[in-house]
């Protein structure tokens, strides 16, 4: 993507507002999957993005690009490129390759998958993550659950989070531009259906520091 994207998405999306920002666009190999990110330090407006958005068609780009502008400005707009750049996010793991694994996570991921989920949750890929200020993650861009290392001697709490995360691959978000939904009624009715669901977020409340759901692409 060129400087020159980012100002194409901004005139899009803010026809009736100047671009007054030095656009800069960066690729970078730190980010996992199709994660991005925007920046504003006094009026240079930075995108960077993975490495992997090179293969992506323009329009696509654009509408991540809106996307992130639009979660930035805290305005909501509605595009044609951003709804087609989330349908992309939602489908995003099918071209994603599966390459990472871990024994116990996916033995538990596979007991829930049998017991809650009819077995038709695809296997993602898992890992363990550090840090203590969130228990579990699921990270649509790489189909990825993470789960925190603090609960693997935890199988139950392990479980929960686990189920959690299962929820959001099998919901995936709502797509209202600029607004993710990741709870939706729906995602904590099925959340509800966990057994002994109150008692164990109680309990994950005392065992854990804030729960905190990053958004990551
Ligand atoms: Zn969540």
């Amino acid at each position: 993507m060129r400087p020159d994207l980012l100002v194409e998405a901004f005139n899009e999306l803010y026809p009736d507002r100047p671009f007054s920002f030095t656009p800069v666009v960066r690729y970078s190999g730190k980010f996992k999957g199709f994660n991005a990110n925007i920046k504003m330090r006094g009026s240079t407006l930075t995108v960077s993005l993975a490495k992997q958005w090179r293969q992506i068609s323009k329009d696509i780009q654009l509408g991540m690009v809106q996307d992130l502008l639009v979660r930035l400005f805290k305005e909501k707009r509605d595009t044609t490129n951003i709804r087609l750049y989330l349908s992309f996010m939602k489908n995003v793991h099918l071209a994603v390759p599966k390459t990472k694994t871990d024994p116990f996570l996916a033995e538990t991921f596979e007991r829930l998958n049998r017991e809650f989920f009819d077995d038709m949750l695809e296997t993602p890929n898992f890992d363990w993550m550090d840090g203590t200020r969130t228990v579990g993650l699921y990270e649509y861009g790489t189909d990825t659950i993470l789960i925190s290392k603090h609960l693997a001697r935890d199988p139950e709490l392990l479980a929960y989070v686990m189920y959690h995360e299962m929820l959001h691959k099998k919901h995936k978000f709502a797509s209202k531009p600029g607004r993710q939904c990741h709870h939706s009624r729906a995602f904590r009715e099925d959340e509800a259906k966990y057994p002994d669901a109150s008692r164990l977020e109680q309990r994950l409340g005392r065992v854990r520091l804030p729960r905190v759901l990053r958004w990551l692409f």
